[in-house]
């Protein structure tokens, strides 16, 4: 009888021992606060491209919400907090069909107030306040901010380019270590640019600005509307999942590091 009670007691402790290293294991992104900035939205369909023989049209800022959608989703179940800037009920990406396209949709709205997403000063300033929000609610977490965008630029340049404020390089280094490793870095002379620089064409971005207090922030242009490669992938759901994948694993590789 004691020896029953024994062998079952070892039977209880390597049990829980196994299912807490299995819960351990899918969460590598526990204590990581991500604040996903699906760049556009609303009003503002951002920029946009032709599609195919039929030249369809295909908006930034539908295509840039489901890939927030798609990570957002690959986050939580590794274990993550995550908070987008702009919701829009209407779209469930999740469910598209392959190679099904995104219609353009206006019904996004900001997270901050529930009002309808716009471009512009106001707009990008109620991104930034929703982030420094958080920033208040979690003042112990590691928190990011992360901004999604495909850009339009000439058709020599492909791939991915990050942008940064000038606070951290921790996270932009990781995203271009593993978007290099998938063969999906830019091939532009410089794929880390600093906000503002304007000797590479680089805007005074409002998100990636000193008023958002988040340390490390970026914002990244996933691809090119006028390069057929990078269009093919975003119009593609398994290019988006890859996109999202890409940027998850980023995420898994700054929180060993910290
Ligand atoms: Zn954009």
């Amino acid at each position: 009888m004691k020896n029953l009670i024994v062998v079952l007691l070892l039977f209880f402790i390597t049990l829980t021992s196994f299912k807490k290293e299995q819960q351990e294991e899918g969460q590598e992104l526990k204590g990581l606060v991500v604040i996903l900035d699906p760049g556009h939205g609303g009003l503002d369909n951002g920029a946009h491209g032709y599609f195919g023989q039929d030249k369809t049209k295909i908006i930034e800022s539908v295509y840039c919400y489901d890939i927030a959608l798609r990570l957002e989703s690959l986050l939580i179940k590794k274990g993550a907090i995550v908070y987008k800037t702009i919701n829009n009920l209407q779209i469930k990406p999740i469910n598209y069909e392959y190679n099904d396209f995104i219609k353009r949709d206006t019904n996004s709205v900001f997270s901050y107030d529930g009002t309808r997403a716009v471009s512009g000063l106001i707009g990008l300033s109620k991104r930034v306040e929703y982030a420094n929000n958080k920033l208040l609610i979690y003042p112990d977490s590691k928190i990011v901010y992360i901004s999604i965008h495909f850009d339009k630029l000439p058709n020599t340049i492909y791939g991915t380019r990050i942008i940064i404020g000038n606070s951290s390089t921790k996270l932009a280094n990781c995203l271009k270590d593993e978007f290099k490793k998938e063969n999906f870095l830019t091939n532009h002379k410089f794929s880390i640019l600093y906000n503002g620089d304007k000797t590479k064409g680089i805007k005074n971005l409002i998100v990636l600005r000193n008023t958002n207090k988040i340390k490390e922030k970026v914002l990244i242009e996933l691809g090119n509307f006028n390069h057929e490669n990078d269009l093919n992938r975003l119009v593609d759901c398994q290019g988006r999942d890859e996109y999202a994948n890409i940027i998850c694993k980023s995420l898994v590789v700054f929180m060993n590091n910290e």
